[in-house]
């Protein structure tokens, strides 16, 4: 099925706001085998929208708008596209009904323009909106498909997960799917995995395997072509096996694992608490950890020991140390991981500190250059690592790398204990 993807608004023309909505719809859609091959942007212009449609309508199967779908004069797309299949927009009392209840919950009056919201071209499915106004709707005309989808990247997520996948799976069931799984990893980098798995990507066909760096995660991409999900999962399962056999040590979660709630989960799982020194990510590792839902359970709270007076005022870094190693420095490190264990009395102390650039750098320590430590009841240890990148690129990697660390030192007591059990378990037995 050829799709083409028309994204509406002039402040996307003008660069105002990034195109999410296109990036999301295009990796959904080719992970259901959907082949997207062409995205057009447009503006709130009919004339030109009316163009863009008939373009779209001649070299695609399923044409696939967002936005436009608003209360206002200024959105048309509904319009437009009832206009182009000939059908006459009529009141949806069910729509109508959703609009008012949802009004009225967020204590927002009525306008009559929003009975426009209402109106639907005759002939349309309806895909329910249960979080905005506007509802997604799905118009087949002749060989096409015109499937109009509200702009707000929030309700166009929820309707496309909600409402449409499972349309477009039900009405296209014949045409095969193709079904993806995301390994994460922490502890390498792309081209170490690339290298690893060459053997691998160098052979691969269906599944096909992919790496992606992204946000601080190393991510493989396995996609499957299959006639049912069953055989794309088995696919997938092959794959991934091979795949772990190689890298599976650095393999911290999949899909939507995110490293902050994985390191959360290994937490609870073991009753411990966390705290941070953060130098030069300068709070963004906690607050990568407080995205997650119920973080407090685990972290305590954290020192941004910026400067070397909070270092050693606040977490009790030693000054001959700071004097003499610099702050940026595997000892310091280690003073940092201690003392915010202490001073916040948590089970896990991890620190970062590290030159984020772009200036500051020598040939001993050059920018990129960080430490992270971590301190608990078993001792201490730290990482020495070389980030390349931009200032943020390079704060962003540190914190991953921070998170990783800590879940890796979490898992290796765990082991560590285990085997300890069972090492007491023979003394028993003996
Ligand atoms: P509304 O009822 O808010 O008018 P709508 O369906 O008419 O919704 P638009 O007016 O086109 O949609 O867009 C509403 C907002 O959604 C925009 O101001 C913008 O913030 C966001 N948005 C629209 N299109 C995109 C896009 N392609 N990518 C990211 N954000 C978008
Ligand atoms: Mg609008």
């Amino acid at each position: 099925m050829k799709v083409e993807v028309i994204t509406t608004g002039t402040e996307l023309l003008l660069g105002e706001i990034i195109n999410t909505n296109f990036t999301y719809l295009a990796q959904e859609l080719n992970a259901r085998g959907f082949d997207v091959l062409y995205q057009t942007t447009v503006g709130d212009n009919p004339e030109r929208m009316e163009d863009v449609l008939k373009i779209a309508a001649s070299r695609a199967d399923i044409v696939i708008t967002s936005g436009g779908l608003g209360p206002t004069r200024g959105d048309i797309t509904k319009e437009l596209v009832a206009k182009y299949c000939g059908v006459d927009l009529l009141m949806d009392l069910a729509v109508w009904s959703h609009i008012h209840t949802l009004l009225s919950k967020r204590n927002i009056c009525i306008a009559e323009n929003n009975d426009k919201q209402a109106m639907v071209p005759s002939g349309a499915i309806v895909l329910h909106n249960e979080v905005g106004t506007a509802p997604g709707l799905v118009l087949e005309h002749g060989k096409n498909m015109f499937v109009m989808l509200p702009g707000p990247p929030f309700e166009l997520k929820y309707v496309c997960e909600h409402e449409l996948f499972p349309f477009l799976e039900k009405r296209f069931a014949g045409n095969g799917i193709i079904k993806s799984h995301t390994l994460k990893l922490r502890g390498i980098g792309e081209s170490n995995v690339a290298e690893l798995l060459d053997d691998i990507i160098t052979h691969q066909s269906n599944p096909t395997i992919a790496l992606y760096a992204r946000h601080g995660d190393i991510l493989v991409r396995l996609t499957a072509k299959a006639a049912t999900a069953e055989e794309a999962d088995e696919l997938i399962a092959g794959m991934q096996e091979k795949v772990e056999t190689v890298i599976g040590s650095y393999v911290y979660g999949y899909d939507e694992d995110t490293l902050p709630e994985v390191l959360g989960k290994e937490l609870l799982a073991q009753q411990k608490t966390i705290a941070f020194a953060e130098s030069c990510t300068g709070g963004l590792v906690s607050s990568l950890m407080t995205d997650v839902p119920g973080s407090s359970e685990y972290l305590m709270g954290s020192v941004i020991s910026y400067t070397n007076e909070v270092k050693k005022q606040v977490i009790h870094v030693n000054k001959t140390l700071l004097d003499k190693k610099g702050a940026v420095s595997e000892e310091v490190a280690l003073e940092m991981a201690r003392g915010v264990r202490e001073v916040i009395g948590a089970d896990l102390g991890v620190s970062v500190t590290g030159l984020a650039g772009p200036g500051g750098g020598t040939r001993r320590k050059p920018v990129g250059l960080v430490y992270i430590a971590v301190a608990d009841e078993y001792g201490e240890a730290c990482r020495k690592f070389n980030f390349a990148g931009a200032r943020t690129q390079i704060k962003l990697r540190a914190a991953m790398a921070a998170l990783g660390f800590a879940l890796d030192r979490l898992k290796e007591n765990c082991i560590e204990k285990k085997s300890e059990e069972i090492s007491n378990d023979h003394e028993a037995d003996r």
